[in-house]
Order: structure tokens, then sequence, then C-alpha cells
């Protein structure tokens, strides 16, 4: 199948009981059985069904198979946001005492995220380039994840996967990609050596805004190691499953950051069409890329231009396709203000992947507890502005971009 059939057709089933042609919102907390036997064998994984929508639910179920199959996995756990998602990828295999790789440049959340976990016990690395030369002298026998955005939001740094997937299944460690912003459409991380994948589908999945959720995928290509993965002893038994039934029966359960069947349903119908909102973001992205490219007072940073250093990345793991941010340097913080105030179409809000254009100064919103250098490593400067591209007639947009620069002339 194709991209659009597969989002349609792929681990997707139509409702059973009713010929529902989506899967219906099981709005609810419990499931009746007939009998406490058959309640008994569904809490011990012995049969198939659902108990309690904190550990599955149908809505959700349905969801998560759909992901999991456009993303080449064995299976999916949906989450409460995209945050909780790299919090469950993570807690799934970690412990006091054990170290993370990560890039610099990643997500202002995740960065949060891993500076929380140190009072656990667990120490994050830093690379400011996700790259072999990088990563290889920061591992040590404490490391037990190596963890990357596939696309940096907003640095727009592209992993080179394949070398990076190498380097770590060398030394026995697996691989965790956040290709929220590359998305599906872009690449099946897996396909390239990834063993778990991670997105917040509360972006590009979902595609409209309106519902938060994240999704862990795994591979079942990793070997755990009980020696080294000591927490998997018991999920042995479990063969390829084994991180996807740790991960069910343990943490994400007992955190209760399970996914409501309602976001479910929301997001599941986002993604029907997220091959041809994509298509559009991402012609629309380049096309708005070159067009600020050529004026004056204006640095465009956008990985499907020739000029940009990860341009071959594009090419051959993309297509040649970009993505769907990009982001601009005005030459002050006075000026960016300016040009976003000046914007009569894009919606100031720190969101990406919504259908409207979405513009935001990362320096004074997500990156205003980071330090300089995180910011550098982020791609984030005083004048930078990232622009997550919407479905707007893309001549309304250059045309409103011009006048707003024009403007700045003016004042
Ligand atoms: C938004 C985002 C997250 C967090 O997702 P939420 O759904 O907001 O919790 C994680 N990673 C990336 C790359 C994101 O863009």
């Amino acid at each position: 199948m194709k991209f659009n059939t597969e989002l349609l057709h792929s681990g997707f089933e139509s409702d059973k009981a009713t010929g529902s042609t989506l899967t219906p919102i099981y709005q609810v907390s419990a499931f009746a059985h007939e009998s406490p036997e058959v309640l008994e064998k569904i809490f011990n994984n012995k049969a198939p069904g659902f108990a309690y929508s904190r550990i599955s639910n149908p809505t959700v179920d349905s969801f998560e198979k759909r992901i999991a199959a456009l993303e080449r996995g064995i299976g999916a756990v949906a989450c409460s946001s995209g945050m909780a998602a790299v919090t469950m990828s993570l807690l799934n295999i970690l412990g006091a005492g054990d170290e993370i790789i990560a890039g610099a440049g990643l997500f202002g959340g995740t960065i949060d995220l891993f500076g929380d976990l140190q009072s656990f016990g667990i120490t994050a690395h830093f690379v400011s380039c996700v790259c072999t030369d990088e990563i290889e002298p920061l591992i040590t026998e404490k490391t037990k994840a190596i963890f990357a955005e596939l696309i940096g939001n907003p640095a727009l740094d592209i992993v080179d996967i394949e070398r990076v997937s190498e380097l770590a299944h060398r030394h026995g460690i697996p691989l965790i990609i956040d290709s929220t912003t590359a998305t599906p459409y872009l690449i099946h991380p897996i396909e390239h050596g990834a063993d778990i994948v991670v997105h917040s589908s509360s972006k590009y999945i979902n595609g409209s805004g309106d519902a938060i959720s994240g999704i862990i995928v795994d591979s079942g290509n990793f070997k755990w190691d009980t020696e080294r993965y000591t927490g998997f002893k018991e999920y042995k038994k479990f063969g390829k499953f084994a991180y996807l039934a740790k991960l069910r029966n343990g943490m994400w359960r007992n955190v209760g950051c399970c996914l409501a069947p309602m976001n479910a349903f929301l997001n599941s119908i986002g993604l029907e069409t997220m091959g041809l909102r994509m298509e559009r973001l991402c012609g629309n992205a380049l096309e708005l890329a070159e067009f600020l490219d050529g004026i004056e007072g204006i640095e465009v940073n956008y990985p499907a231009l020739p000029k940009s250093p990860y341009y071959s990345l594009a090419q051959s793991l993309f297509g040649g396709r970009g993505g769907a941010i990009l982001t601009i340097r005005a030459g002050s913080k006075d000026r960016a203000f300016r040009l976003m105030n000046n914007l009569r179409l894009p919606i100031i809000a720190t969101n990406i992947g919504d259908v409207r254009t979405l513009v935001i100064h990362p320096a004074s919103t997500i990156y205003t507890h980071s330090s300089e250098e995180q910011k550098i490593n982020a791609g984030v400067y005083n004048d930078t502005i990232r622009i997550s591209m919407g479905i707007e007639d893309i001549d309304d947009l250059k045309e409103d971009f011009r006048q707003a620069i024009d403007k700045l002339k003016e004042e």
C-alpha cells in the first residue's frame, strides 16, 4: 500500500459489533464481564478483552494498532501526551545510576524532563551534534539509551540515523527516536535502525490542534540483555514483545498516563488526512523558505534548501522533503517581534502541526528558562522566529510575510 491508502486501511478494522466505519468513542472507565473466570483471564493476559480504561480501551487500542502498523512496529502504547510518551519510553528501561546520551537541541520539555530525572539518579549527557564522533566518547557501561529527535525542533538539524543506530547497536544500546517533527510521511525510523519511536501525536498526527496525545512504538528488534537491563528478566518470556509487555504491565499502567478515548478518536481521525496535510505543509514550507530566502535582512533555516548543512540528509532520508517547520532570523529581537506583530494570518501560539500557520519567538517563550548555551544548541537566537507551516494558500502567506517585512523599513 502507498502512504495515503495505508493511513486509512493499515492496522484498521471497522467496529465488528455495529459496522461503524470509525472505531467509536468507548467513553467508559470499566468493562463488564459475564463471570469472574473471564475477568481473571483478561487481568492475567490470558485472554483478549478490556477491563479498565487506564489499562486498555477499544478506541485507544484501535489508534495504537494503526500507528504501530504505520511505523513498522510490532506494537504501540498510547499516552496522555507526547511528554508522557517520552518519559515512559525511557523509564521503562532506566533506573537510578543509569545514563542517557541525548541531543542538546531537543524539544524544551524533554530537556527539562532530563533535569527532573536527575533527582532520581538518572543522568543525561548532551551532545551538540547527534553524530557518532560526539556520542561514542560518552558511552559507558551505565549508558542505557541514546535519545534523539530525528529533526530537531527548532534547530532543524537532521540525525544521520543509520550511522547513529549502528554505533548504538555495536555498544548494545537502544536508539530511541522522537519522530514528531519528521512524521511517518517523511520517514519510518525503524526501517533505518531506530529501536523505539515516540511521537507527540498532538502535532502532525492529530493535525488540527484539538487533542494532546503521545505514542510509543516498539520495533521488537532490540535484544534486551538481562544482565545489563535487569528489569527485563521477568519479561524475557515475552520474546520480542518484552519491552511492550514491561511497559504495559509496569510503569505506564502504574503511572496512569493513559490516553483518553475521546482524544484517541480525534487523533485517529486526524491520522487519516496526515498524508494530504503533510504534502501540502512540506510544499508550502519549501515555497515560503525559498521566498523568504531572497529577502534582504531575513535569514532562513530549512533543511530542503540547498544551502542547509542538512540538505543531503534531507535528500537521502526524506526524498528531498524538508518537513513543515522553518525558522527565520530577523536581525534583532525587536525586528522579530515587530515582524510577528505585522503578520495578519499566522497565529502567535506555542504549538506545531496545526492546519493554521503558527509563529513563535522561541527565545522568550519555550526557551526562556534555558541557558545561552542550550539556546544556541537548539538553534534559538534572540532574533529567531519559528514558523509552523499551515495549509493556507501559499500566495496569501507570501503576501502577508512580504507586507510584514516591508513595514519593518517604514517603522
Ligand atoms: C510537542 C513535542 C513534544 C511533547 O509533546 P506534548 O504532546 O506537547 O506533550 C515532544 N517532542 C517534540 C519534538 C515535540 O514537538
